[in-house]
């Protein structure tokens, strides 16, 4: 009888689902060729201090260049790498091309920072922080690092990031929230957790300076941070208007359009070299 059932459930496995199986099984196929053909790239978008207009570090934004699909955003090839797993791999490669970047940086500025995206599955590893631990007895650049993670992740499982945050912030890694004010978290876990930044989500800075509800969220997160002895990052600034709202709201950092879009590692080098010369 219960095979009976069993087999009237595959009748409902209609063509719809298994053409999105056979597109998701081939997509799946594509990524490992890419991670095997290293068509991955990292594209960086800078940071700027909205005091002093300097470049205060970077964030590391993965894109995929594919011979068939062109350059291909995060969007349409994460939620696949983490369902497969193959993001811990990606995610080792981030970090290290990262540090390789950031070297040849360093000259353009002391203090020069690099954030990464790290996703759940890295996190929840038994061993991440013990294998950040091992690159940063190899290559002490790993301290110029800042780990972002969404509320998703570190609330996933409140005790082990709260004792996994509390191990990589002593080793020196700052650690920040991104996407902030978009997550179901509670502000009482989130207080709890050994942090550095948070990062306000797009969503309300685009809006902000049209809604005054959009603009109340940007300044409660804002003195929050700062009353949290928190920094805070403004992501997705594409206008001077909200620039503007933004400086007279005390924010710190920001991110977004209006300075730069990401730009890849080689054109990041013109960026700093420009801006170099123009400090002399
Ligand atoms: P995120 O970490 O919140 O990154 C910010 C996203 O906003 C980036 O999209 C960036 O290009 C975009 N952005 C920045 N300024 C502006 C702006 O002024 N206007 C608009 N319209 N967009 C702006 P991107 O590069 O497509 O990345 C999307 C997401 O993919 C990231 O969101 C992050 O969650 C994820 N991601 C990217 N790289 C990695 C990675 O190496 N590892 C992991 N696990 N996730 C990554
Ligand atoms: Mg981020
Ligand atoms: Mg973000
Ligand atoms: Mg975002």
């Amino acid at each position: 009888k219960q095979a009976k059932q069993q087999g009237l459930g595959y009748l409902f496995f209609d063509a719809r689902m298994s053409r999105l199986v056979a597109e998701k099984l081939e997509l799946e196929s594509k990524l490992r060729r890419a991670l095997e053909h290293q068509e991955f790239r990292l594209h960086y978008q800078p940071k700027v201090c909205l005091k002093s207009g300097a470049i205060v570090g970077m964030e590391a934004l993965i894109r995929w260049q594919s011979p068939e699909l062109g350059l291909v955003a995060p969007v349409h090839f994460i939620p696949l790498l983490e369902e497969t797993g193959l993001i811990l791999t990606v995610g080792d490669w981030v970090l290290q091309q990262a540090l390789s970047d950031l070297k040849g940086w360093q000259c353009y500025g002391q203090g020069l920072r690099i954030a990464i995206n790290v996703s759940a599955l890295q996190l929840r590893q038994q061993d991440f922080v013990e294998r950040v631990e091992l690159l940063s007895q190899q290559d002490s650049d790993v301290l110029m690092l800042d780990l972002e993670l969404t509320e998703s992740v570190v609330i996933a499982d409140v005790e082990d990031s709260q004792r996994k945050l509390s191990a990589l912030r002593m080793l020196g890694l700052p650690i920040a929230i991104d996407d902030f004010g978009t997550g179901y978290s509670s502000l009482s876990y989130i207080a709890r957790l050994p942090l550095d930044t948070l990062k306000i989500d797009r969503s309300f800075v685009v809006k902000m300076t049209e809604s005054q509800v959009d603009k109340m969220v940007v300044s409660t997160i804002i003195t929050l941070a700062h009353n949290m002895r928190l920094k805070v990052v403004a992501e997705g600034v594409d206008n001077e208007q909200q620039l503007a709202l933004l400086r007279e709201l005390g924010c710190d950092q920001m991110q977004g359009y209006l300075f730069s879009k990401p730009l890849p590692a080689s054109e990041m080098t013109q960026l700093l070299k420009q801006k170099a010369r123009l400090n002399h």
